[in-house]
């Protein structure tokens, strides 16, 4: 399950170059590192973990640098993973909505609607210019000191940068954290060349909409990008080895209804089928496949595009770990304690490189209580307690425990359920597709889980993860009032019917 509390790794720490930092809370002890000091900390990548961290550690009065290799700063989320794909998202629903019958019936009436490809990759790359631009100006404000070049860490109390023509630059700090993310998961046998067989990454500017696409994979990242291609225009094909699709963490019952309706927007699914290998003919791909169950079934598929989306893996390459030792796990992830130290107690890790889901609030959350951590704070996150978000239409959110979790821990527990189909404003907006499921805690009503596949759910899961956080009952959230007409009353319906055995509005 995705969003677990996690075990912690008991690590022997290596000989102890910890240089333990006055508590530092107001912004007024704000410095700023200059060549040739010693700094406090050194953060090592500029993603959601990295710049978070950084910033942070400015805050609490740091002399704080940031090492980036890539030329503009965000690193996955911003350049090639969250922001873009939300931009073509967003957009891509704007263009099937005014495509299809949909705004007819509505009364808009459209004629020659028609895709400017290059216009909706336009719209993408501003939208990534000024979010990955705005670090620069936050760095500046915060007085976070960048460093463009490869960071390799080279002594418990120093980083090298690695630059352009072989120049290098050296930073002695008391602190380093390692936020250098991850990068794809290759598919063995299958050459990504970003074109034609593209990653997430390639499938994010494609030049022009594919007759087929098949996507490898039918978790999170390959269901959105396969939404927008399929929103655009291609004949969308998800191949997938489980026997359900969203990937890990998602509520079995949502799954279900998920497959549903992405089946009825024109996506088809071969789930329980493994992609055997892939070779370009002419300006075809076949994809040879065989059904996990019956190995003896086998069958080639076509497409113009594949899109290769089995995961992502995390990257340290060149980071310096062998010569520091330290070691990295089965999965190739930097093992840290829970105030997400190293072997090496000065020297912390965050983000997609350790454990945990690969999201970007997760590495945001880290980098901010790692640094805390190093001025003397508390550390404390609870796992349980990250959201998880699919952002196609309808979305789909959750966090917590899964029935499945429940079931398979022996928790008795109880479920309230609520279809948007009831709610007064997807009812209003046309948009019913989807239900709220919460999970409460038979004995204590305790909320343990909540589950939403519908509009906007990636918003309203925000409240489920506030009661989380703060222990509430279900009872607690079906008592608090909820605007009208709000979709956020479906998930007080849900509470309603989970301690009270019964909703207003349904049944
Ligand atoms: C297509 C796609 C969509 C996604 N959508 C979402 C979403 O909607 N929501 C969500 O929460 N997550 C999403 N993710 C996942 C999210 O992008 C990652 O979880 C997040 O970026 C991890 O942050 P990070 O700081 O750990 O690492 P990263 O964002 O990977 O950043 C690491 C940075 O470190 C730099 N770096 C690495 N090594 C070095 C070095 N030695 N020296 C200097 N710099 C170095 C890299 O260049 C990079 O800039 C998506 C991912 C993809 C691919």
């Amino acid at each position: 399950m995705q969003c677990n509390v996690l075990s912690r790794v008991t690590l022997t720490f290596k000989p102890s170059c910890v240089q333990r930092l006055p508590a530092l809370t107001s912004s007024a002890h704000r410095r700023s590192y200059s060549s040739g000091q010693e700094a406090d900390v050194v953060v090592i990548g500029s993603g959601p973990g990295g710049y978070v961290a950084a910033i942070k550690a400015a805050q609490l009065g740091m002399k704080t640098v940031c090492i980036e290799k890539e030329p503009t700063l965000g690193g996955t989320c911003l350049n090639v993973g969250c922001i873009p794909s939300k931009a073509l998202l967003n957009n891509s629903h704007y263009y099937h909505m005014a495509h299809s019958p949909d705004f007819a019936k509505r009364g808009i009436e459209v004629s020659g609607v028609k895709l400017n490809l290059d216009n909706l990759m336009e719209s993408k790359k501003t939208a990534v210019k000024a979010l990955t631009g705005g670090i620069v100006t936050l760095f500046k404000n915060n007085k976070v000191t960048l460093i463009k070049g490869h960071g390799k860490i080279t002594g418990p109390n120093e980083v090298t940068a690695l630059q352009e023509g072989g120049k290098t630059e050296k930073v002695k700090t008391k602190n380093i954290v390692i936020a250098t993310g991850s990068e794809v998961t290759p598919f063995p046998g299958i050459e990504i060349d970003e074109q034609t067989i593209v990653s997430s990454t390639g499938a994010l500017s494609l030049s022009k909409v594919p007759e087929r696409l098949i996507v490898i994979g039918a978790g999170v990242i390959g269901l959105e990008l396969g939404s927008v291609w399929g929103r655009l225009g291609s004949k969308v094909t998800a191949v997938e080895f489980l026997s359900s699709i969203g990937g890990a963490g998602i509520d079995g019952e949502v799954a279900k209804t998920f497959q549903r309706v992405l089946a009825k927007q024109g996506i088809q699914f071969k789930l329980g089928h493994k992609v055997l290998g892939a070779q370009k003919q002419g300006g075809v791909i076949k994809v040879d496949v065989e059904s996990v169950k019956d190995p003896g079934k086998k069958e080639q598929l076509e497409c113009e595009v594949l899109l290769v989306s089995v995961g992502r893996r995390p990257y340290t390459h060149n980071l310096g770990l062998e010569e520091m030792g330290i070691e990295r796990d089965e999965k190739g992830r930097v093992p840290v304690n829970s105030r997400f130290q190293t072997v090496i107690p000065n020297i912390f890790a965050i983000g997609d490189c350790i454990h945990g889901p690969m999201l970007a609030h997760k590495a945001e959350d880290e980098g901010i209580i790692c640094m805390e951590g190093i001025a003397g704070g508390p550390v404390h996150i609870d796992y349980n307690c990250v959201p998880s978000v699919i952002y196609t239409h309808p979305e789909v959110a959750w966090v917590g425990r899964s029935e499945e979790d429940l079931k398979k821990d022996g928790i008795a527990y109880k479920i309230g359920k609520f279809p948007f189909m009831a709610n007064s404003r997807a009812k209003t907006n046309d948009d019913v597709d989807g239900f709220v499921k919460v999970l409460g805690d038979k004995v204590t009503d305790r909320l343990l889980g909540a589950h939403i596949i519908g509009p906007g759910a990636g918003e309203l899961i925000a409240e489920a993860c506030l009661a989380m956080e703060y222990g509430a009952s279900c009872e607690d959230i079906a008592r608090v009032c909820h605007a009208h007409p709000t979709c956020s009353e479906a998930f007080r319906e849900a509470n309603l019917a989970a301690y009270f055995g019964k909703s207003i509005n349904f049944g």
